[in-house]
């Protein structure tokens, strides 16, 4: 080991020296860890543009009056800002984020892809890319990885025969999937009728790992019908799911990347049972967390394949609901989907500490990986991926030995999330302190407030 300095200014690309000191570096404490900037290809950020009523006509792919989409709009942004999205993701390590559109007028179609990144990257702390939604009768955008919600699209979802066609319009480029769907044999309301489980469980148990298994399997081969280049399954939630992936990687015509929900690596149903009622409640998402078992498969399937460079890496689904929203409603559970990008430290944590995961696959699972996967469909102003000088300056600074505790009043003042909420609420054992987080050349300190050095 040696003594170095790394020197960061905003928009600036890295510059990484052995031991010189200059008068203005930060000391860092002799137990904190330096490592790349992460990259999150999976959050909800939930804001939108406001299109002028031109911009509006002129886009197309409208449902609704002008006004009422103004509106709803407005609610939208009004519960959830790109700005508190960021603060969470500093407060993180992550540095760049892939943001989705299932967002009122989101990205559909070229033109409003291009509002929508515009308006992103003008809002955003750090680099977001902002993938191009899919619908029906929207073209492809060439060059870019479009996000098909079809399986999940108001619950109940769009038809395989929808789906097909729409994926014949991405012919040759690259798509990304919601990866289960509803079963196509009961309702949710049946199999709670018939099983009764525990109320806890009843959204796990019903949305199971066979949803994973089912959705997958029929999107490869809509995939593959339809010539795409590349076809990435979001949010893989079980083992056996990831190694769906893996064997069908090695006969199918085009790329098949993949991305581990990152909480899948914590929560399992065990788990929920030990948490209080009313946290346990909220804490449900699509695809639904696994069992023990496949929790276990998960991780350990997870740890060979980025050993044996397969282009695998963690996304967080990062997804503010209001908590009103999360609520049970006539006995069925609400909007699937929680906050957790803010707690992405502690989640590697788990890995490192329980499952003998070193800093390196998660270096790899959670920087490099993404970063490069990302950067095939955006224009970075600097390379990404690496810590080398020239490259885009992106690192996070962290203590790993530290015990954490959740803190909802304070997070909500530091992320400037006034509804913020979190499902690790009263969690024990969790690890890790970020210290700094490194975005494009801008050094964050990462405190009781977020606040830029440079
Ligand atoms: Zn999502």
């Amino acid at each position: 080991m040696a003594a170095g300095e790394i020197a960061c200014a905003p928009n600036e690309p890295l510059v990484v020296s052995l031991g010189q000191k200059t008068s203005d570096s930060v000391k860092l404490p002799t137990d904190a860890h330096i490592a790349l900037g992460r990259f999150d290809p999976h959050v909800h950020f939930r804001e939108a543009v406001i299109p002028s009523k031109e911009q509006y006509e002129e886009c197309g792919y409208a449902s609704g009056s002008y006004e009422d989409v103004v509106n709803n709009i407005k609610k939208a942004n009004g519960l959830y800002s790109i700005r508190s999205g960021c603060l969470a993701a500093l407060h993180g390590g992550v540095t760049a984020v892939g943001a989705m559109g299932n967002t009122p007028w989101g990205p559909v179609g070229e033109k409003r892809h291009k509002l929508t990144q515009s308006h992103y990257s003008k809002h955003g702390d750090i680099p977001i890319v902002v993938w191009p939604r899919m619908e029906p009768d929207a073209p492809s955008i060439a060059g870019h990885e479009g996000k098909d919600f079809g399986s999940t699209f108001g619950g109940s979802g769009l038809t395989g025969k929808a789906r097909a066609d729409m994926y014949k319009l991405w012919r040759g480029q690259a798509v990304s999937y919601h990866n289960d769907q509803a079963r196509s044999d009961e309702t949710l309301q049946d199999f709670k009728d018939r099983e009764n489980p525990d109320q806890r469980l009843l959204h796990h148990q019903y949305f199971n790992g066979d949803t994973v298994l089912a959705c997958q399997k029929e999107t490869m081969e809509i995939a593959k019908e339809a010539g795409l280049s590349s076809l990435l399954a979001r949010h893989i939630s079980t083992g056996p799911a990831l190694q769906q992936i893996a064997d069908a990687a090695k006969e199918m015509p085009y790329k098949l990347p993949a991305e581990i929900g990152l909480d899948y690596v914590y929560w399992n149903q065990e788990r929920l049972l030990t948490q209080k009622k009313e946290i346990a409640l909220i804490n449900y998402r699509r695809p639904a967390h696994p069992t023990k078992a496949d929790q276990q498969s998960l991780i350990e399937l997870t740890r060979d394949l980025v050993r044996s460079d397969y282009a695998v890496f963690f996304g967080t689904d990062h997804a503010p609901h209001p908590i009103e929203a999360k609520a049970f409603k006539d006995g069925l559970p609400g909007s699937p989907g929680t906050r957790n990008i803010e707690h992405s430290l502690q989640f590697y944590l788990e890995l490192v500490e329980n499952y003998g995961y070193s800093w390196f696959d998660i270096d790899k699972l959670a920087s490099i990986n993404p970063a490069k996967h990302m950067a095939q469909f955006f224009e970075f102003s600097l390379e990404v991926g690496t810590m080398q000088s020239g490259a885009m300056a992106n690192l996070t600074i962290f203590n790993p030995n530290v015990e954490y505790t959740v803190k909802e009043g304070s997070l909500k003042t530091s992320l400037e999330d006034p509804y913020y909420h979190s499902a690790l609420i009263g969690e024990s054992g969790l690890r890790g302190k970020t210290l700094f987080t490194v975005s494009n050349g801008t050094v964050w300190e990462i405190g009781e407030k977020i606040s830029k050095l440079n």
